[in-house]
Formats: structure tokens, C-alpha cells, sequence
């Protein structure tokens, strides 16, 4: 499997580093119902076949933490975008909507 890194371009996927899924978010351990959420967090997930968003970080290379679209039936790359970037986007949408 080969990752096309924004930064660096096509490179092997032994110079990135797997961080898991990139669709879910830590949840705020002040809430108080924090455990139950922290638990959902860390080890309830869908696992279903098709397009998945991943966290990657480039560790070998630029050390771009990066956002890879892969379908895990066929680890066919959809897409690789920069983590920074889909933050941005995220909290810009999140800002509009409230
Ligand atoms: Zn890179």
C-alpha cells in the first residue's frame, strides 16, 4: 500500500504511522456521563466495509499528520488530505452552523 502524501508526494506505507479513526472525538472527560462516553470512545466502533476515514501521520518523512480515506475491504486510497486542513474546515463548519 502506498499513501500520495500532499507534502512529500507517493511514498510506502512503512514511512507512515497508523493513529486509528479519524471520525470520531475525544470526549470531554469533564461531562458526567464522561466514562460512558470515554468508552464508546475507545472501543465501540461500526467496522463496516467501504470508505473509512483514518489518521496517518508521515513519521518518516514530513511529519504531516494526514486525514486517508481507504476503503478496508479493498485498502483502496480514496483520498489523503492534510489533518490541519480537515481541522480547519471542521471548526469553520462548526462556527457557521452555530
Ligand atoms: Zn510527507
Amino acid at each position: 500500500m502506498r499513501i500520495n502524501c500532499p507534502c512529500c508526494g507517493e511514498r510506502g506505507i512503512d514511512e507512515f504511522s497508523y493513529y486509528g479513526d479519524a471520525t470520531v472525538t475525544r470526549p470531554d472527560l469533564t461531562s458526567p456521563t464522561a466514562m460512558a462516553e470515554f468508552v464508546a470512545y475507545a472501543f465501540e466502533r461500526a467496522n463496516i466495509p467501504g470508505p473509512h476515514r483514518e489518521l496517518w501521520y508521515h513519521a518518516a518523512g514530513c511529519h504531516l499528520w494526514l486525514v486517508v480515506t481507504r476503503n478496508i475491504a479493498t485498502h483502496e486510497i480514496l483520498s489523503v488530505e492534510s489533518a490541519r486542513d480537515v481541522a480547519l474546515a471542521r471548526n469553520a463548519n462548526a462556527k457557521g452552523s452555530a
